[in-house]
């Protein structure tokens, strides 16, 4: 069979290969790629897993995308799967950060490479990369915002109150979130210009467990039945958009937003839609983007340098110890969202339409 010039041309192009016979014989798969997420009750993940596939199909690879709905069983029998069935590397962004260590044992063992996604795997010794966000500085982030909206809705009511939320205490990203919030709101409680009526300010009492919106609304319930019958909530440190909509609900649910009573300032993570849409309606303050098409690009160029044999680019080889080892990793840098800048931002970068924000 002859196949014309420009056809050829185009085959080409398009990463096919033309056979001595001049038949078009598709470029040989560098193998599968398994990856890992959590859940896709965020859309966060789903943004990851699909970027991630795109890139790492653009670059040769198969991919085997599992979710696992937060169900710690789940996530590891699919892990284990993928271990049986011959992934080259496995890409995870773990539900429990300490449970996969057996699994990844065997991984180690037949030579497949791990990269920790986002989420740092604890106590194992075969975690090869970790790619993320300066998860200490999403912390600062969320807590300049928290006193920037501060100054801004309640100029004359210091102390502010203030009740701290902090992620789940499985997860090591929100202690790093946590505490680079406590960076910044601790010095100004120790000052007496922030209040905490709770009294709650550590992460065994502030965690919320899977990240659960109506775990933290259940909570800001009890906290403000408990603690403000003649007080006024100013703000709440929320480390995730997801509990973010739970603490609105919850305060709206009182009375705040309407009337004299003003909608405290409530923070946030990820930049999701729900509350994009609460920023632009003036409810939620603020947000912080991780851009998930950069780590995307990050974690397959990694993964494709580790796999044929080059160096992958880390830049960091000191903050993440995960109990074994320091795991080399790189991280990305995070950006503060708010009313000012959602679209220069979002809509500006490509990562929504304005159409999905309406
Ligand atoms: C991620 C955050 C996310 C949270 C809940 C964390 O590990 O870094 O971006 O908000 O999990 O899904």
């Amino acid at each position: 069979m002859q196949i014309s010039r420009r056809a050829f041309m185009a085959l080409t192009a398009a990463g096919t290969t033309v056979s001595a016979f001049g038949l078009p014989a598709f470029a040989e798969s560098k193998g599968t790629i398994g990856i890992a997420m959590p859940t896709k009750s965020s859309t966060r993940w789903i943004h990851d897993g699909d970027s991630m596939v795109e890139q790492f199909k653009a670059a040769g690879y198969e991919c085997d995308l599992q979710y696992a709905e937060d169900d710690i069983p789940t996530q590891l029998s699919q892990i284990e799967n993928m271990i049986t069935s011959g992934v080259k590397a496995l890409v995870i962004a773990a539900i429990d950060g300490t449970t996969l260590s057996n699994a990844l044992a065997n991984a180690a063992a037949s030579g497949i490479k791990v990269i920790a996604y986002d989420r740092l795997i604890r106590q194992s010794p075969d975690v090869d990369y970790y790619t993320t966000f300066d998860n200490f500085q999403v912390g600062v982030l969320q807590a300049n915002s928290l006193v920037a909206g501060l100054k801004e809705r309640f100029p004359d009511a210091k102390p502010w109150n203030v009740e701290l939320f902090g992620g789940s205490p499985d997860d090591n990203n929100a202690f790093f979130f946590f505490d680079g919030a406590m960076s910044v709101l601790k010095p100004m409680i120790d000052a007496g210009e922030i209040a905490v009526p709770s009294g709650q300010m550590d992460m065994t009492v502030c965690g919320t467990l899977r990240w659960d919106g109506s775990v933290a609304q259940a909570r800001m319930d009890n906290l403000l039945a408990s603690n403000y019958a003649d007080k006024v909530l100013h703000g709440a440190l929320s480390p995730y958009d997801g509990l973010s909509i739970g603490i609105l609900s919850s305060v709206k649910g009182v009375g705040y937003g309407s009337g004299d009573l003003k909608m405290p300032i409530v923070t946030g993570q990820d930049c999701e839609i729900p509350s994009i849409k609460s920023i632009i309606a003036g409810e939620q303050y603020s947000s912080v983007f991780k851009d998930t098409r950069e780590l995307a690009k990050v974690t397959v160029a990694l993964v494709d340098a580790v796999l044929s044999g080059g160096t992958p680019e880390i830049n960091d080889t000191k903050t993440y110890d995960n109990g074994n080892k320091i795991v080399p990793s790189y991280l990305l840098k995070p950006v503060p969202v708010d009313a000012s800048n959602w679209k220069e931002v979002l809509i500006g970068s490509g990562y929504y339409t304005e159409d999905q924000l309406q």
